[in-house]
């Protein structure tokens, strides 16, 4: 056909990291195929969703097949008993209902946020990192190189951030370190975002992780966070939605674009131009996650990861490996002695059935370390944990 290839696409690898792993992981199940692998690899939830959950749904359901509970399209900005739960659940009133867009996930408001941002935005993302900031950057036209912020264990994952970047990325806890940020380093995110007059696009994705109560669970507990950040946030990981589909983002009212205009009113024309809301089922969903009662049920969800990335660690470290996180996240970040990534992962995958994730993947900072994701059932998880006992590299 006479139709043009995107040129961007080949701006980014042609192949994601999961499907590469999957791949990696099917030939070596060509070579052994009795072998019994235990998945700690793509961080995808395993637990069920709670019932309540489900009821509410097969509820709205049925609703949806009478005259009087039939719906068509929502609001394109979503259901808003589910921003106003999302603000004082989640946001304990920090955030105007309004201001919270429900999306279909978090990762698919990721790609979208760039339509809000002119040709020659600069960004800089956290190195090791997510990687659908970087790819969905190149994927939208943008081409300016994307700078890269080194986070080891050396300055203690926080980087140096970099005036140029127009647009900071910032992840946490991070996937893939399992490193939540400290008030004061987000401090000095949110004070250096006003010095340089720059745009913070915090991703929150993991923050019901986070046990710690001196460590914060959305951007804006920083003071002056509103003036210059972009929060999104998941279901996926709270409650077990990442097949349901349903994220959020919020946009204060406060952010203004370089002319003047609210950076809300372009991401409200934004949303209802090529997405027009989240599915109503997930959405009821998503209001029956956030119910007084519910809401401690599901931290069970959560407590479960947990302790599965404690005993993980508490592995690891009995090896000798150096590891991070897990405490405060579902990952937990080995480092691997004089061993590069992928060559950590053949060798977990030969000698223990275990199937990891190379940092490297992840950015070049990440060369060197596996994750290994706490997502999984516990019996996997203690089976892992006899195996790794007579590991060695
Ligand atoms: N942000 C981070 C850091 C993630 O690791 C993920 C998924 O793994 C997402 C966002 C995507 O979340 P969602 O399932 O809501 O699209």
């Amino acid at each position: 056909m006479r139709v043009k290839r995107n040129p961007s696409i080949s701006n980014i690898s042609p192949r994601y990291l999961f499907p590469e792993i999957q791949q990696q992981t099917h030939t070596f199940l060509q070579r052994h195929p009795q072998a019994d692998l235990i998945d700690l690899g793509i961080g995808d939830t395993t637990l069920p969703l709670p019932s309540f959950v489900a009821q509410k749904m097969s509820e709205k359901a049925a609703s949806l097949a009478t005259t009087a509970g039939y719906q068509g399209y929502g609001p394109p900005q979503g259901s808003p008993e589910l921003q106003k739960k999302i603000a004082e659940q989640l946001y304990h009133g920090c955030v105007d209902p309004e201001e919270i867009f429900i999306s279909d996930g978090a990762k698919c408001d990721i790609g979208r946020l760039h339509y809000l941002f002119g040709p020659d935005t600069a960004i800089a993302v956290q190195d090791p990192a997510y990687p659908v900031y970087g790819e969905t950057y190149l994927l939208s036209g943008k081409s300016l190189p994307i700078d890269l912020m080194p986070c080891l264990p050396e300055n203690d994952f926080f980087p140096t951030l970099p005036p140029a970047a127009d647009i900071i990325y910032f992840c946490s806890p991070n996937n893939p370190t399992g490193i939540a940020a400290t008030k004061k380093q987000l401090e000095e995110l949110i004070a250096f975002a006003r010095d340089h007059d720059i745009l913070i696009i915090f991703d929150a994705a993991y923050s019901c992780f986070i046990q710690d109560p001196q460590l914060p669970q959305s951007i804006y507990e920083i003071e002056e966070a509103r003036h210059v950040a972009i929060e999104v946030g998941s279901f996926s990981k709270i409650a077990g939605f990442t097949g349901l589909r349903l994220g959020w983002t919020v946009v204060p009212k406060e952010l203004r674009f370089h002319d003047g205009t609210p950076v809300a009113q372009d991401w409200k024309r934004i949303v209802s131009t090529c997405f027009n809301g989240a599915s109503l089922l997930s959405q009821s969903g998503g209001i029956a996650v956030l119910e007084d009662h519910a809401f401690l049920e599901i931290q069970q969800l959560t407590d479960y990861y947990l302790k599965n990335g404690m005993l993980l660690k508490k592995a690891f470290c009995a090896l000798g490996f150096e590891t991070y996180g897990g405490e405060n996240a579902p990952y937990v970040w080995v480092k691997l002695p004089e061993k590069t990534s992928w060559q950590g992962f053949h060798a977990f995958l030969e000698k223990t059935r275990i199937v990891s994730v190379p940092g490297s993947g992840f950015g070049p900072a990440g060369e060197g370390f596996l994750r290994f994701s706490s997502f999984a059932n516990r019996s996997a998880v203690e089976k892992a944990v006899e195996r790794l006992k007579s590991f060695s590299l």
